[in-house]
């Protein structure tokens, strides 16, 4: 049984999403103050942690740079509607995820799901993402081709670990702003096209079998051509 922190300072939000998570059958624990909730976070033994950002005492911003010191438990941020700056520092900061208030359960299950696989993946031998011969090793974010070791910065690991967790599948640049970055949707897609192309370059230049391809008037996939 998978157990969770729950930290958030909205007594009757931390109450119902409690009730929820105890339903589905999570042990939950819960924390109103941020210093608080670090506390438990560093010394619980917890798989998985809800960290709201506005918090009293510590915000979440803050708990999560000092528990990432210490701590890869993955750490799902909820964040207030509209707050993009927020949901993009949380990322860069180290969170796995974001949740935007109001959420449905149904989404926050689903997204505690993919984080508490992913942490699992990471506790064992660690996760193996492939596509031909190109491998990632997520735990020691360790990137290969043909053998040979390519250096990506955290964006671009974290892209090409997007697009190996989703081989073969067709993914918009929405879905790719989304999910990487953090960004809901705001009519500007261009960092994507930036960035497919850093990683291009880098996983793709030099072998005659490119893996990264683009489909036109849709987005990109990450596969193997025959
Ligand atoms: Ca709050």
């Amino acid at each position: 049984m998978a157990k969770i922190l729950l930290v958030e300072d909205e007594e009757k939000l931390a109450r119902f999403v409690e009730l929820e998570l105890t339903h589905e059958g999570y042990q939950v624990d819960k924390a109103f103050d941020g210093r608080i909730g670090l506390d438990m976070a560093e010394n619980g033994g917890y798989d998985l942690i809800l960290l709201d950002i506005m918090l009293p005492g510590l915000n979440g911003l803050e708990v999560l740079r000092r528990l990432r010191r210490s701590s890869h438990t993955p750490v799902i941020m909820l964040t207030a509607r509209d707050a993009v700056m927020d949901k993009v520092t949380g990322l860069d900061t180290g969170a796995d995820d974001y949740v935007t208030k109001p959420f449905s359960i149904e989404e926050l299950l689903a997204r505690i799901r993919v984080a508490l696989r992913r942490g699992e993946g990471e506790g064992n031998a660690g996760t193996h993402l492939g596509c031909g011969d190109l491998t990632m090793d997520v735990a020691r974010r360790r990137v290969e081709r043909g053998g040979h070791e390519i250096e990506l910065t955290g964006r671009e690991f974290a892209l090409l670990q997007y697009f190996l967790e989703n081989k073969t599948f067709v993914l918009t640049r929405e879905q790719l702003l989304e999910r990487v970055w953090g960004y809901e949707y705001m009519g500007e897609t261009n960092v994507v096209d930036v960035y497919v192309r850093y990683l291009r370059n880098k996983i793709d230049e030099a072998f005659d079998k490119k893996l990264l391809h683009t489909v036109r008037g849709v987005g990109y996939v990450l596969r193997e051509e025959a």
